[in-house]
């Protein structure tokens, strides 16, 4: 680090369990963010705003005007922009020393399987399941850190699938993917703004952790916030030995491991909807 970064990043230096030696790793580190939305904004400010060294934005939508009520990424004035370049913009004015990518695409497929290749820790901020199955099969495949987070109407999620780590429950785990998942996304049913900030906060939080190699990640636990309430809830999880991503007949370890029906159907997970309710053991 340079005199400019010692200043830059001292408050971090001062945390005895970061350090020079943590903020070193978070320089040097490749955080993928899918989804420059309500939960990307706040993930990648901090994560920019931290020194985290290369920052890809992966967001095919342009910023609309009903975006900027909770998307902290973007303005007025860049409405109409691709989400992913404005983003860039808001990045590079809090960090101009980091590197920031910009993928204004849905990714999916070989593309996406090539960019979580190079990621140190990926954090899913979409709102849709095909993507955040797609999102974990590669994550499983390549063995990367996943935070995931989920914000709807006044209730959110969040977890870390640690695929680096054998006993790590996979996304595909917690909620297999059905045919007939009910879909609930911000745009149809609404969502309180601070809390995408909250949810969006913590991804980043729970990926500074895991950049630097600190603390005790949220792996095999699911937290849920209701923020009419104000309470938090934490579910923990196992792995699920018969799970078609992760378990012994694994198509996310296999060459060829694109979809294939989920082992149970019936416990599938609004991902939007946090009721776990017949889940918690
Ligand atoms: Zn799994």
């Amino acid at each position: 680090m340079n005199d400019h970064q010692l200043l830059r990043y001292s408050r971090h230096i001062l945390l005895d369990d970061l350090g020079i030696e943590g903020q070193e790793r978070i320089l040097a580190g490749h955080a993928v963010v899918i989804g420059a939305g309500g939960l990307g904004s706040p993930a990648a400010l901090y994560l920019a705003s931290a020194g985290v060294g290369r920052i890809t934005l992966v967001d095919g939508d342009e910023v609309d005007f009903t975006n900027l009520q909770r998307q902290i990424l973007h303005t007025q004035a860049r409405v109409g922009m691709a989400k992913v370049a404005s983003g860039r913009v808001a990045l590079g004015e809090i960090n101009p020393d980091i590197e920031v990518l910009a993928r204004h695409e849905r990714l999916g497929g070989e593309a996406l399987d090539a960019l979580i290749a190079t990621a140190d820790v990926v954090l899913d901020c979409c709102d849709n399941f095909s993507t955040r199955h797609a999102v974990n099969r590669a994550c499983v495949h390549h063995r990367k850190a996943l935070v995931s987070g989920a914000a709807i109407r006044f209730d959110g999620q969040i977890s870390v699938y640690d695929m680096a780590r054998d006993d790590s429950p996979c996304y595909h785990c917690l909620f297999p993917e059905t045919e007939d998942v009910e879909e609930v996304r911000c745009a149809v049913m609404g969502v309180f703004a601070p809390l995408t900030g909250i949810i969006g906060t913590m991804q980043a939080a729970e990926a500074l952790k895991l950049l630097a190699g600190i603390g005790e990640s949220l792996a095999g636990r699911l937290l849920l916030l209701d923020t009419l309430e104000m309470e938090w809830r934490s579910v923990r999880f196992k792995k699920d030995p018969a799970c078609a991503v992760c378990g012994p007949t694994p198509v996310g370890q296999a060459p060829g491991y694109l979809p294939r029906p989920a082992a149970h159907p019936a416990e599938s997970g609004a991902v939007c909807r946090p009721d776990l309710s017949g889940r918690q053991g």
